[in-house]
């Protein structure tokens, strides 16, 4: 299977001109490569591109949960998949963090996106890696609460269009990423919760990938040793030159 890369922009490029120079230079390398790129882009520059276009596809970085309505501001399912788009980022941590984004706001988001056939790419990570209470293994247990309550009523005949991305929140545009033996760990765990859930062959048809300072220098560690099936990328995806060699590297 090829590797999974998430170009996560976030609110850049600032013009429409630069989102432009940055998609092209991307996609003509990256289409060349056995790899599945998605590029999220800000809501407003979505138009301005095709696709897919073969292994390359866009999606957005937040949907909302009604399909219409009075919601000022807000992008719904609809707009999305009338604009082609594949895969939708729910759940990242800006969201919980800065858009008081809850556990049961993002499970809404889930049931919709996936109603509406668009793939969830479904963040979940711990804010740090201390005990707290006195309990050893708490991220541990924010991570399975995150993943028991964001996919609650998510049915294991849909589980083949969800992505799982384990971005710790400590590493995400830290420049300090989690340890190859953490991300391991942190995939069989994931794979374990899954598994609770869904039972064992549905659970392995779910893709986990990392996100949280991969860079051109450690990101085919986190696949091939991590074993990972892919990599959510922040800022190392604003710079053509270090996201295509970041790609390179994969394959
Ligand atoms: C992210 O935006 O989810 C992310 C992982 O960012 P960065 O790669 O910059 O850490």
């Amino acid at each position: 299977m090829n590797p999974l890369l998430v170009a996560n922009w976030k609110m850049n490029p600032s013009s429409v001109k630069e989102a432009e120079i940055l998609f092209d230079a991307v996609q003509k390398e990256v289409k060349k490569m056995a790899i599945d790129l998605v590029i999220c882009p800000p809501y407003i520059y979505l138009e301005k591109f095709q696709y897919p276009i073969g292994n390359i596809h866009i999606g957005a970085q937040n949907m909302f949960y009604d399909e219409r309505g009075a919601y000022t501001g807000e992008i719904s399912s609809l707009m999305l998949k009338s604009l082609g788009l594949a895969y939708v980022i729910l759940g990242h941590s800006e969201r919980r963090q800065y858009f008081f984004e809850t556990d049961e706001i993002i499970n809404r988001k889930m049931k919709e996106a996936l109603r509406c056939r668009i793939k969830p790419i479904f963040c979940v990570g711990e804010q740090t890696r201390e005990s707290l209470n006195g309990q050893e293994n708490f991220f541990e247990l924010v991570i399975e609460n995150q993943l028991v309550e964001g996919l609650r009523g998510v049915s294991s005949a849909r589980l083949a269009d969800i992505v799982v991305a384990y971005e710790p929140v400590w590493a995400i545009g830290a420049g300090e990423p989690a340890t190859v033996d953490d991300i391991f760990r942190m995939g069989l765990f994931i794979r374990k919760v899954l598994t609770k859930l869904y039972g064992r062959p549905m659970a392995q048809r779910v893709k986990i990938i990392y996100g949280g300072s991969v860079t051109s220098h450690n990101a085919k560690d986190f696949i091939y040793e991590a074993k990972t099936d892919g990599l959510l990328v922040g800022g190392a995806s604003l710079n053509a030159t270090e996201f295509i060699s970041l790609a390179k590297s994969l394959v």
